[in-house]
């Protein structure tokens, strides 16, 4: 490896910053999908829909953690890797270096040294993409995230449990248009406009809003050339009676009036049309506190929007370099096509997760563009499904590929999984199986996806039984957010007894396939025992009142499909009631 130390005594190389990106389905990118942290500029997410790709590909984050990886150095945002190895189990890291050392042949230093030579500038675009085009999904697993199913989204009992995640990761903000007459300043400001005095961005029947503290700020440069007439404002619901609201712009009253507790919506126009060089609007109101809310809480603003006379240049069209995609990336065909996989004739990977790629569009459209480029031959696809929907057409399409990599997300066998993978049929996902392990041999691969997590804890031997009986190798993921839903939640005994489960399964020569799945799994083993404990009474609460909450709007029952874990709880002191939170019992 001519671009730092040599790899044995490297520790820290991943090839993957030098090859390979992942791209989220709100835009923003990853260096993997393992890494803790997407690929940012002080803390703020890049984004494919606000930044052209090379910018990304070659940031300051990129060159950053090639410059320490070549070096030896540890990345933080790599650690799940270090601590995978440090308890035996082969990480995404070396599996990658393994397979693209073979994949690329002597391209692998080529690259390396050339991007040495140039401070970690990588001149090719990636050769090997992870794509997540959108959230489109026909599932919502209890441990997943709005932004990875459109029914999570949908769902207002599931989503009021998981909306962080949705914030954390949320790409750059997009940028100010002053060219449409009319500019939305909050309650999810652009780049460019600041809130001051709000509390943070929630959600409520699809609906996102704020609340103020009472006395909130939201400022804003105005361009040359744009002169502000009407202020618009929505508010949500929720408000007490004889609630006062008073609006000021730079300082000058505009508007105070009580509010309705419904809400509703306002367009306020100002005395005298304003110009910049910043436009300060403030809202002060009477603060109330809800019942088993300890905020102070002042209006729930769903909309503030200025309307204004004058153009300005659109920012997104002065890019510097490379085309933004119109609206949601996966939704424009053209800016996949021509800046996504500009270099569809070099590409060596693309791996399809979700959503659910079976069902998605975008992903139809991509496969058909590389085949009609005719470099489907030299592409090895990956591609994780919740097996739930087969479609002949698109396996057809799949078997153009020089290799397919099919992943099978199940988690749990029978009642475990519907219950996990909710609406799930376990005897369709069966009968699905069968047909790819019918499809299996040179050109097809297929391995077992399993995200370990309280859930099935105690009963995966189930699966892994399941997928060894079928000659299927498998790994396991242990699910770190969310946390409420983490195994270092668990008791020490309850996590003990998961353990030895899996270590006699292990153990068996019988039951499980081969020295190296053997290998995986007594890390994982070791990962379970030596897991950091976070049992608290609150953490095992939050796990009842999620799982209550969920159990009552789907119709399942935790203590029928999971009557042993309750019991083990129980031995430790815990007792499951059936308990719900304020908000879904409400
Ligand atoms: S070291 Fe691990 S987490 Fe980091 S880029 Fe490589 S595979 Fe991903």
């Amino acid at each position: 490896m001519p671009a730092g130390l040599p790899p044995k005594e490297n520790k820290t190389f991943c090839i993957l910053p030098w090859i390979h990106l992942t791209v989220l389905p709100e835009g923003s990118a990853k260096i993997c999908c393992v890494t803790s942290a997407c690929i940012h500029s002080e803390g703020v997410p890049l984004s494919l829909e606000s930044q052209p790709l090379e910018e990304i590909w070659n940031s300051p984050y990129m060159r950053g953690v090639r410059r320490d990886m070549a070096a030896g150095r540890p990345v933080a945002d790599c650690t799940t890797c270090y601590v995978t190895e440090k308890h035996g189990g082969v990480s995404r890291r070396l599996l990658s270096n393994t397979r693209w050392a073979a994949e690329l042949g002597p391209l692998h230093d080529i690259l390396l040294e050339e991007a040495r030579r140039q401070d970690q500038v990588v001149s090719q675009m990636p050769l090997y993409y992870q794509l997540m085009p959108g959230n489109l999904c026909n599932l919502k697993c209890r441990m997943c995230f709005p932004i990875f199913s459109s029914q999570i989204e949908r769902d207002p009992v599931h989503r009021q449990w998981v909306p962080t995640l949705y914030e954390i990761t949320r790409a750059r903000k997009p940028a100010l248009d002053w060219t449409k007459g009319c500019v939305p300043l909050a309650p999810q400001p652009p780049e460019g406009v600041e809130l001051d005095g709000f509390l943070g961005l929630e959600n409520r029947n699809g609906q996102a809003f704020r609340w103020t503290n009472g006395n909130a700020t939201v400022v804003v440069s105005l361009p040359p050339g744009v002169s502000v007439e009407t202020l618009r404002l929505r508010l949500g619901r929720g408000h007490p009676r004889r609630h006062r609201l008073c609006v000021r712009v730079n300082e000058t009253p505009v508007y105070d009036q009580i509010i309705s507790r419904r809400g509703g919506e306002q367009s306020i126009r100002l005395p005298q049309a304003l110009t910049g060089p910043e436009l300060k609007i403030r809202l002060e109101s009477s603060t109330f506190q809800p019942a088993n809310d300890p905020r102070e809480l002042g209006v729930a603003l769903e909309l503030l929007e200025l309307i204004h006379t004058g153009a300005a240049e659109n920012p997104a069209e002065k890019a510097p370099a490379g085309r933004l995609p119109a609206g949601p990336w996966y939704r424009d065909d053209a800016w996949v096509r021509e800046v996504l996989l500009q270099n569809a004739d070099r590409l060596r990977g693309l791996y399809f997760t979700g959503g659910e790629p079976m069902i998605e569009k975008q992903v139809e459209h991509i496969l058909d563009h590389l085949i009609t480029q005719g470099v489907a031959g030299n592409i090895e696809l990956e591609f994780n499904t919740n097996c739930t929907i087969l479609r002949d057409a698109m396996v057809q399409k799949l078997l153009r590929f020089k290799q397919i990599r099919i992943g099978l997300s199940i988690d749990a066998h029978g009642s475990c999984y519907e219950y996990i993978r909710y609406p799930s049929k376990w005897a369709v996902v069966g009968r699905n199986v069968e047909q790819l392990v019918a499809l299996a041999g040179a050109q097809v691969k297929l391995f077992g996806g399993i995200v370990l997590q309280v859930y099935n804890a105690l009963n995966l031997v189930d699966i892994l039984e399941f997928f060894d009986g079928k000659k299927i190798p498998y790994t396991i993921e242990i699910a770190s957010l969310p946390k409420f839903l983490a195994i270092d939640i668990l008791p020490a005994r309850v996590r003990a007894v998961a353990a030895e489960r899996l270590r006699a399964y292990a153990a068996s020569p019988s039951r499980c396939c081969g020295p190296e799945q053997q290998a995986h799994l007594l890390s994982v083993v070791r990962q379970i025992e030596k897991a950091k404990n976070r049992c608290t009474p609150e953490a095992l609460r939050t796990l009842m009142l999620f799982t209550n909450d969920l159990d009552a709007s789907r119709r399942q029952s935790v203590r029928e499909v999971h009557g042993e874990l309750l019991r083990l709880l129980e031995a430790e002191g815990f007792r499951w009631t059936d308990e719900r939170s304020e908000a879904a019992a409400a």
